[in-house]
């Protein structure tokens, strides 16, 4: 059993920012009677631009220490160094994670991998700041390959130039979706300080991560946030974060409650009839279809008509607002119908109707 489904969701708050042996033990006094199950703080930090506070580095893993005995709490530190690795091994550190600018480093990650062969720590990968989840993916592996069992994936968003939706870091969530798809066991935990960069929405992303499956969230709490020396604007206090756990709606995938499995079984089964329908009704619109191929053909006419295909984004545009579906949705799915019947009709006029049934 992975250390991060031990409890759902697994809490994991603490400052982005070692700051102080005061800051880090008045933090874990204020958050530790929340019920957490694991204490941040970053030791060492990979700053975008010189000059800027890099982290307490030794020092700060001793106050640590201080925070595990005193509160009987398990801490975690970003590593980035090999000689991260063995300090906070040294200091014992229960939990690593790595940053989102080392995920992306193959070479670095494998160091990293490499310097924890023969130990059995839980390890967190936070997601490449890229949209690739083949690097997010392959990082994880690096770290199962050197004989990790517990080995776990956070997601805090997608660096880009755009801040589209008022984001610090993009959560495309359909990225993480695919990685649970793809390894359906592995641990997944929300980072909503990251993606939001603004304490405001930190709760409504956590929400969206625990309404999406996630089994945790890892949140930045810091006891004067507008001091802290790092991402000041998106640390909630300990208040807050007490306020928003207990906001928090926890969902299940499946439930022993009769009445809403009941409930489901019955729409699922509405729903599989609809799907059967739908597909009935696109094979009968394709050989509707195949027959204006032929008369195309006799005509001498083009399979694509622009004229009729901006009429018909015309019309399926107002059904969709008439039904309330979002027009980008709609045109969509049509687009894909559409391809699909062009490339039909071309067959016809080239002679290659064997081609059609494939
Ligand atoms: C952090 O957790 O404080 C941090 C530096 O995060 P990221 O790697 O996601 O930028
Ligand atoms: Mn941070």
């Amino acid at each position: 059993m992975s250390f991060f489904n031990t409890a759902r969701p697994f809490i994991i708050a603490g400052p982005c920012s070692a700051e102080s042996r005061e800051q880090l033990l008045e933090t874990a006094g204020a958050i530790a009677p929340l019920g957490i199950q694991l204490f941040r703080a970053g030791v060492w930090k990979s700053r975008t631009r010189p000059g800027t506070f890099e982290g307490n580095g030794e020092p700060a893993l001793q106050w640590l220490q201080e925070v595990k005995k005193q509160y009987n709490l398990p801490v975690a530190v970003e590593v980035a160094e090999t000689t991260h690795i063995e300090l906070a091994l040294k200091y014992g550190i229960d939990v690593l994670w790595i940053g989102a600018r080392t995920t992306v480093n193959p070479f670095q990650v494998q160091n990293l991998a490499d310097a924890l062969r023969g130990t059995n720590v839980p390890v967190l990968v936070k997601n490449p700041v890229n949209t690739d989840v083949d690097l997010w993916q392959g990082a994880i592996e690096r770290f199962t390959k050197v004989g990790l069992t517990d080995v776990g994936a956070i997601h805090r968003g997608f660096t880009g130039y755009s801040s589209a939706g008022g984001y610090r870091n993009q959560p495309n969530w359909p990225i993480p979706i695919e990685l649970k798809r793809r390894m359906p066991d592995l641990a997944m935990i929300c980072d909503p300080s990251h993606i939001t960069g603004n304490r405001s929405r930190v709760a409504e992303i956590a929400q969206k991560a625990m309404d999406m499956h996630f089994s945790g969230l890892m949140i930045e709490t810091h006891p004067r946030p507008d001091e802290a020396w790092s991402d000041a604007a998106q640390q909630v206090t300990p208040a807050a974060l007490a306020t928003l756990l207990q906001n928090l709606v926890i969902r299940a995938e499946f439930t022993s409650d009769m009445s809403s499995q009941v409930q489901l079984e019955y729409l699922r089964q509405l729903m599989d009839n609809m799907d059967a329908e739908i597909i009935d009704l696109v094979s009968r619109r394709m050989e509707l279809s195949d027959q204006m191929g032929d008369v195309k053909k006799a005509g001498n006419l083009t399979a694509f008509q622009p004229g009729r295909w901006r009429d018909m984004v015309e019309n399926i545009c107002e059904k969709a607002i008439a039904h309330r579906l979002p027009k980008e949705f709609i045109v969509q799915l049509y687009e894909m119908i559409h391809h699909e019947s062009i490339r039909r009709q071309l067959a016809i006029l080239e002679g290659r109707e064997n081609e059609i049934k494939k």
